[in-house]
């Protein structure tokens, strides 16, 4: 039978929810849903095609029988990618409790026909603040992690140095040695950089507008004061909320002190053109509209968007240590 969990987090225990799984006859049923920080905040998911970023980053570092720590999950937009990689487990965390609720209703599946077609893997559900609760105290039973995945979102983590540590903290208490941490986030460089070529303190186009307060009028980012460097981003139809600047050198000197070594970054321009060579990923990239081949259909990316992906990039981290012997 399902697994029907309260837990309790910063002493702070909403008096929320559970779902009754409604998929009582897989063998390792096991889902669950612990609601431990309650929110009204949500942001909407990004709309452009930047999940095929994310489908190329899971097919190239998941195993089949990853364990998986989905960190802001949101709605469970990339459930179907966890699948194709064939993991063995699944936990999803966000802050959103209505993206918690759509995430359970996504594994589930709404419809007969959705619930035929299971997910070939157990998941858990939690909803609790990344950044601000000790994860490792809660999810003691389900790690060591294989892969940890934190998509569109580790920037929230950088309104506070304290945010950023316990985000980091987090990763790093609830991956095996050696295991891995895939994520997405804006690209600072390049967003300081279009600012300090913009005359005012917005920039943007027909799909995407930042926008910095007069605070920063200098266009000045001391190194002493990293955190909390907040700018408005809205996202026709999709995002309208503040956000917070993560200069990438010292997000990479910050995750070391953590036990994380970095492996990768790529400006989301870069990395689509390096996988562009490999064969197996010229069709998603192929939508992403970066071929240049002059072939066009509904999913290609507009200028507008593609200058949207610019903005964003993508990283790898491994946990140091040497991985458990099989
Ligand atoms: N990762 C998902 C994806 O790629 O489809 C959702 C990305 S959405 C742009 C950002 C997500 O971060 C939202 O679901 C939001 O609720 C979540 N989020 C923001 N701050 C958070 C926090 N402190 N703890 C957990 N989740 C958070």
């Amino acid at each position: 039978s399902p697994i029907i969990h309260l837990k309790k987090l910063n002493n702070w225990v909403h008096p929320i929810i559970f779902c009754k799984s409604i998929r009582p006859y897989y063998p390792f049923d096991k889902i669950e849903m612990s609601v431990l920080f309650g929110t009204t905040w949500q942001a909407t998911m990004l709309t452009l095609h930047c999940g095929q970023i994310k489908s190329v980053l899971i097919q190239l570092y998941a195993r089949p029988g990853d364990c998986v720590l989905d960190l802001a999950c949101g709605k469970g937009g990339d459930l179907i990618k966890w699948d194709k990689a064939k993991v063995g487990y699944y936990v999803g965390v966000d802050i959103a409790e209505g993206s918690i609720k759509d995430c359970m209703t996504r594994y589930n599946g709404d419809t007969d026909q959705q619930r035929r077609k299971k997910f070939g893997f157990p998941a858990r559900l939690i909803c609790a603040d990344c950044y601000e609760a000790r994860l490792d105290e809660h999810l003691c039973e389900d790690a060591p992690f294989d892969i940890c995945s934190c998509q569109f979102a580790l920037h929230y983590s950088w309104s506070t140095e304290a945010r950023a540590r316990q985000a980091l903290a987090n990763v790093s208490a609830l991956l095996r040695p050696g295991g891995i941490f895939i994520g997405t986030m804006p690209d600072a460089n390049v967003i300081i950089k279009r600012l300090r070529e913009t005359d005012g303190m917005e920039f943007g186009n027909s799909v995407y507008l930042i926008n910095f307060g007069e605070e920063y009028a200098e266009k000045k980012f001391p190194a002493s004061r990293p955190f909390g460097i907040k700018y408005k981003f809205h996202l026709e139809d999709a995002v309208d909320c503040p956000e917070w600047v993560v200069p990438f050198h010292l997000f990479k000197l910050l995750a070391e002190e953590y036990d994380l070594e970095l492996v990768l970054m790529k400006n989301f321009h870069e990395f689509v053109h390096e996988y562009l060579q490999k064969p197996e990923f010229a069709e998603l990239m192929r939508r992403l509209g970066a071929l240049g081949d002059g072939r066009q259909d509904q999913s290609t990316l507009s200028q507008d968007e593609w200058e949207v992906a610019y903005l964003y990039l993508a990283f790898v981290l491994r946990k140091r240590g040497q991985p458990p012997s099989q």
